[in-house]
């Protein structure tokens, strides 16, 4: 016979997107509109309710950017309306390809009932499922005027992005609000044929194709394109019998679950989001009612507390469907934070809050890390994800790799201490599913681990600017459910994927090593401001509990539970993951700056607080040392003189040796007890190298390869002076920019420290500084939470030659035996390392970019870092070097010195915290950590009363007793091991 797939698929199309789909709403009948608009910010929700209404027509334009109009709508069921499903449909401007990324509302009851978002794939809302003739509707909507800022041509400079610079002009016009009848066989229509029609394109040639062709065929015969809701029954009845047969035994399984992945802040503020978490909760809600298969999970548990504070209505149906086991809270963290950067005891917190909320809220504990969407995971991760009594990890980033594919679905992931989790990758490579059936089919085809498993999870939801699963969405799942030539769909909650996966995967591959993603690599150094505050204030807090604790313990004064709990939660809500990797516009990173200086001043009053209390009241100079809990009398401090030779500058004390070149580039640094030189002969360090920097695209997020190939060197200097605080060199960077760089060495140290304020004002460059080494490192040793990871230095394979800018914490280590050179930092997180010789190895950090979207005037203005050469180092001397500069000791007048709470001794050994319990029972917690990457054994002391010890988990639950003598716990660490210990209260 004659065939002609392609006339069938286009007639499909093209009757389902002009005549069916606009069918499912036919009757209507129009509603009064009126409306009162707030430039500014938003209102509580019984302020808008309770406003001034003008009648306003539909087609009428409305917000300017970052404004809320309230609409009030009233209207009258038709008589002849009654028992029909009656929605309210509504058009505010959408463009449906960008759901999450421009206007939406929350539709309110008139008593203040929140009900249901709209939004581009969401039009509707209820107004009465079997409508009574007659009955008054009214409703408001409080539409928020988000703009477009990912536009069609993306990633241009745009001035949208904060309300301080945003213009004020109307972005959108109203096109349709009106009541109409849902036409229930219409929808249902539709979706048979969209779900047959992607099907059959997935499929190869065969009898099944054929079938669902000439089906959809001979369903459209029926219909009648001017009559479709009265027709649409009898075209569905000659689809269900290719509908109907059963999926192969060997079909992929699915688990899916409903999701919206809503950024806690990115290209909106967070005030804004509190608002998407109210309009997509109330969604979700709305839709478990709907369907009773359906599932609905959602991470972060700020946004939980944001809906708890702000819209407790909806947060109620929350927690009521929480209790049912169907809105299913997921991650057990604060909030889904990059995790790269956080040092160990953020990521400590972030699951301590996560999970203590989940728990006192809902009396639940989350088993798995969901994290679909932060930029590249640390290795540090797994060990930190097992001692918070997690069992699986969740994950699709990797697969936007630039380069190389990623080789498994489910595996296990080892981290740095040998720790592993079951870990997923969902292979539709996405965490925003439509279950379309591209991606159904292109889960069955990719998923690595075909040969040995059977299932893998889908996500199901708009996401990013949130949204959710839509009814379009659960309608074609319950169709995938058991579908010939299909995976089969099904809701699961992902822990019970996770446990058939055990099951199925005897002997799982492992991937050992940090999940690297090749992309968004400028995320390192990107907004300079946020990532500083972010670095010192989560010392500080280290700090404050440490000396709040000591004091606490000693009965000097009340230990400050509440404020701590408040900054800290503050501190991980700014290491959401396009927060701290600084990727969101302007707004968000001017109140990251704002909040991390409010922090630092509370955390520094606990501090003095604190101090004050443990000091008493006195003349003696005392110094006190927030790593070990010490406060000893001062010391002399000071730098070491700066002597001029011949042109050349001389920094030395007993251990090392430094020259300065008449262009204040470093030329040696001498390690005096070995005769080493850090510094290979003839090559210069503290060189500031400017590149060029306009990627591809995702401004803020990527530096493409090719920036290496364009690099001015900074030699031009203005001034160069030997001063009492180091030695001091100005040098321009450009017309615009210019930098000040003091150097300096204390007496007894082997850190030459770079102290510099650079006044920023370049477009699309990257500000580098570069320290070639004289040390044949094969691999360098980068700081990360509790430890350090190895990466290659050569480029042999197309992994290493992809990770050619790299994270780290405070130092970075290029050794050889016997002799290595580590470079610390108080600030930054990026760095790139070289090979300029095979003997030789160049290791930069990266300073500073001045990307131009999403937030234009990234990083102009005045800039400052600390950074350390340390000559002569090893692991040990590198965790030191950068642990003192980041929590340096403070001076303090008082009475007399003060003895540490807790002492540790052992090789290796770092005590990590010291703060009172989260329970607030009293009791103390002392987390320590194996530094070295060795087995190690010692011994820790509280200087306290106190009745048993035991072991907990990373989230203070007990796991066991630990027995002392004579006062001390002996430990005996792991590589890399981390291990808290409870004191509890005698
Ligand atoms: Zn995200």
């Amino acid at each position: 016979m004659h065939d002609d797939v392609h006339l069938t698929e286009g007639r499909v199309s093209r009757v389902l997107k002009e005549r069916l789909w606009p069918a499912v709403h036919t009757l209507s009948t129009p509603v009064s509109v009126e409306w009162h608009e707030l430039p500014g910010e938003p209102i509580a929700p019984a302020d808008g309710l309770a406003l001034t209404y003008e009648p306003v027509e539909v087609g009428t334009g409305w917000g300017p950017a970052w404004g809320t109009t309230w609409f009030r709508i009233t209207g009258t069921v038709p008589a002849e309306w009654s028992g029909k499903r009656v929605e309210l449909v509504c058009d505010l401007g959408f463009d449906v390809s960008r759901t999450g990324f421009q206007c939406e509302a929350l539709a309110y009851t008139a008593a203040g009932e929140p009900v249901k978002s709209l939004n581009p794939r969401n039009q509707w809302v209820l107004v009465a499922s079997e409508a009574v003739g007659g009955e008054e509707v009214e409703l408001f909507l409080e539409a928020a005027a988000n703009p477009l800022l990912l536009e069609h041509h993306p990633f241009l400079p745009t001035r949208e992005g904060d309300i301080a610079t945003s213009s004020k002009r109307k972005l959108y016009t109203t096109r349709r609000i009106e009541l109409a009848v849902f036409e229930k066989d219409v929808f249902e229509l539709c979706l048979d044929l969209e779900t047959l029609h992607e099907l059959q394109v997935e499929l190869p040639a065969g009898p099944r194709k054929s079938r669902i062709l000439q089906a959809m065929d001979d369903a459209l015969d029926r219909v009648d394109l001017q009559r479709v809701a009265e027709t649409a029954a009898a075209a569905r009845s000659v689809l269900s019998g290719v509908l109907e047969p059963a999926a192969h035994e060997s079909a992929h399984q699915i688990a899916a679950i409903g999701h919206a992945h809503i950024d806690s802040a990115w290209l909106w503020p967070v005030r804004e989001t509190i608002r998407k978490v109210a309009r997509t909760t109330s969604s979700m809600t709305e839709l478990l009612g709907e369907d009773p298969d359906f599932r609905y999970g959602m991470s972060s548990a700020q946004q939980y507390a944001w809906l708890k504070e702000h819209r407790p209505e909806v947060y109620a149906r929350v927690k009521a469907a929480v209790a049912e086991g169907r809105f299913i809270p997921l991650g057990g963290m604060w909030v889904e934070s990059d995790t790269t950067m956080p040092s160990g005891e953020s990521l400590v917190r972030q699951f301590l809050y996560g999970q203590r909320f989940f728990e006192s809220e809902f009396g639940i504990r989350c088993h798995g890390v969901w994290l679909p969407d932060s930029f590249g995971y640390s290795p540090a991760l797994p060990q930190l994800m097992k001692r918070a009594g997690f069992d699986w990890f969740f994950t699709q980033k990797i697969s936007w790799n630039q380069v190389n594919k990623f080789p498994h679905h489910t595996f296990e992931w080892e981290g740095i201490d040998g720790s592993r989790i079951l870990s997923h990758f969902p292979p539709m490579d996405t965490y925003s599913s439509q279950l379309s059936g591209a991606e159904v089919a292109k889960a069955s085809r990719q998923f690595q681990e075909n040969r040995v498993a059977t299932g893998s999870i889908a996500p199901v939801g708009w996401g990013d600017g949130g949204g959710g699963t839509t009814r379009e969405m659960t309608g074609k799942a319950r169709r995938l459910r058991d579908l010939e030539g299909s995976a089969q769909v099904t809701w699961r909650h992902p822990d019970d994927f996770f446990t058939e996966a055990r099951a199925e995967l005897r002997e799982p591959p492992v991937w050992v090593g940090e999940l690297y993603l090749e992309l968004h690599r400028a995320t390192l150094t990107s907004q300079h401001l946020t990532k500083q505050g972010n670095r010192r204030c989560e010392h500080l807090l280290v700090e404050a509990e440490r000396w709040s604790a000591t004091a606490a313990v000693r009965g000097l004064l009340d230990y400050p539970y509440d404020e701590l709990d408040a900054l800290w939660q503050q501190v991980l809500l700014q290491q959401f993951h396009d927060i701290l990797p600084g990727t969101s516009i302007a707004w968000v990173h001017r109140e990251a700056v704002a909040q991390y200086a409010r922090v630092a001043t509370a955390a520094e009053d606990l501090i003095e607080r604190a101090l004050t209390a443990l000091a008493g009241d006195g003349t003696v100079a005392l110094s006190a040392d927030g790593r070990s809990g010490a406060v000893v009398a001062a010391q002399p401090t000071g730098v070491v003189s700066v002597v001029e030779e011949g042109g050349t500058y001389v920094l030395g004390n007993e251990l090392v040796r430094i020259t300065v070149s008449a262009e204040g580039l470093i030329t040696s640094a001498l390690d005096l007890a070995t005769g080493r030189d850090a510094i290979p002969a003839g090559a210069e360090a503290n060189l500031l190298q400017l590149h060029q920097d306009f990627p591809n695209m995702w401004d803020a997020w990527d530096v493409d390869r090719f920036y290496r190939n364009r690099a001015t060197d900074l030699r031009e200097v203005s001034s160069i002076s030997v001063t009492p605080d180091g030695l001091v060199i100005e040098r321009p960077i450009s017309a615009d920019s210019s930098t000040v760089q003091t150097l300096s060495l204390a007496p007894g140290s082997r850190v030459l420290e770079i102290s510099q304020r650079t006044e920023w004002n370049e477009t699309e460059k990257f500000l580098k500084v570069a320290f070639p080494l004289d040390v044949r490192a094969e691999q360098t040793l980068a700081e990360t939470q509790f430890g350090y990871h190895r990466r290659p230095t050569h480029t042999n394979t197309s992994w290493e030659a992809a990770k050619f800018e790299t994270s780290m914490h405070r130092w970075v280590l290029a050794a050889e035996p016997g002799f290595g050179v580590a470079l610390v930092n108080d600030s930054t997180y990026g760095f790139d390392v070289t090979r300029p010789t095979a003997l030789t190895t160049e290791v930069r950090l990266s300073l500073l970019r001045a990307p131009r979207f999403p937030d234009p005037e990234t990083d102009q203005g005045v800039q400052t870092h600390r950074y350390g050469l340390v000559i002569g180092a090893d692991v040990a001397a590198a965790t030191e070097a950068g642990a003192a500069l980041n929590t340096p000791a403070r001076e303090v007048t008082g009475a007399q010195a003060v003895e540490p709470l807790v002492t540790v001794s052992g090789e290796g050994l770092v005590v990590s915290s010291v703060k009172l319990a989260a329970d607030r029972s009293g009791d103390l917690v002392v987390r320590v950590y194996e530094s070295a990457g060795a087995r190690t054994q010692g011994e820790l002391r509280v200087d306290g009363r106190y009745g048993r010890v035991s072991e907990v988990s990373l989230v203070e639950d007990p796991l066991a007793e630990v027995s002392t003598e004579g006062g001390a716990v002996a430990l005996g660490l792991g590589a890399f091991e981390v291990r808290t210990l409870r004191f509890h209260r005698s």
